[in-house]
């Protein structure tokens, strides 16, 4: 794909992708990981939860209660004992009713496949009007579920690219949803895999305490590097793995 820079930094925005792209395997977009109801209601529950406590909860609330009519109708308490794992079950559980309610006042039923044929612009103003809805999740939902060309920027992505330069050091992320939105391709192919890769770089590489950064393929033109490291010298970028080695652990999900 032939690419006309705007800055430095959507060329940086978009080395980082090509190079990612090749140091872990790249994603397609035919199979998606979870429903629509599941991928929302799944990722209220992932705030500042990990991915197995977010699951064990999402399992005891379905376990507990059965179907969505039935989480709507549960005390809320009782609710919030079931996803008791994740961080904030006393907020989460009135605000995933609230939802469940809203969907189903406005669509006679818990589904979200109308969203398929809905504009991405009235799908994300519509998914992020709800109670703890906010970019990243609706973002999810549309570009995982329904192939629509936006981008979920969570901590890791959000924290590389102000580390790499792609946007400025104090960028917010939904400033930074916006900022790499308009830096790359409106192609849900390389949205998702942007998504994914940098999403893994800062789980498994990239880390908030101390970047393992003699491992990593940005190095070249990260602002992080320089600043600690000085310019990365020929002989540190010879010694770069080309790939992700599966001797280093699994990827996350
Ligand atoms: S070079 Fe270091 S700080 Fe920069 S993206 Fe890579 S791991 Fe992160």
């Amino acid at each position: 794909m032939s690419i006309t820079y705007n800055s430095p930094a959507a060329e940086k925005t978009w080395q980082d992708h090509v190079l990612l792209n090749q140091f872990y395997p790249p994603l397609t977009l035919d199979n998606p990981r979870r429903s629509p109801m599941r991928e929302l209601i799944s990722t209220v529950l992932s705030h500042r939860t990990t991915h197995a406590d977010e699951e064990l909860a999402y399992d005891r609330m379905l376990e507990a209660f059965g179907d969505w009519a039935r989480v709507l109708a549960a005390p809320t308490a009782a609710l919030a004992h079931a996803i008791r794992t994740t961080r904030w079950p006393d907020t989460q559980a009135p605000r995933i009713q609230e939802i469940l309610r809203r969907i189903q006042a406005e669509r006679g039923e818990f589904a979200l496949d109308f969203l398929a044929d809905w504009p991405t612009e009235k799908g994300m103003a519509w998914l992020n009007d709800m109670p703890g809805i906010g970019l990243k999740t609706a973002s999810l939902v549309l570009l995982f579920n329904f192939q629509k060309p936006v981008l979920p920027v969570d901590t890791h992505v959000h924290r590389i690219a102000q580390r790499v330069g792609m946007i400025g050091p104090k960028a917010s992320a939904d400033k930074a949803h916006q900022v790499l939105l308009e830096q790359l391709p409106k192609d849900p192919l390389v949205l998702l895999n942007f998504h994914k890769h940098n999403y893994w770089h800062g789980q498994k590489i990239c880390f908030f305490a101390k970047p393992d950064c003699a491992r990593c393929p940005l190095k070249g033109f990260c602002n992080y590097y320089l600043e600690h490291y000085g310019p990365a010298t020929p002989e540190a970028l010879a010694a770069t793995p080309a790939h992700w080695d599966t001797a280093w652990g699994t990827l996350p999900h």
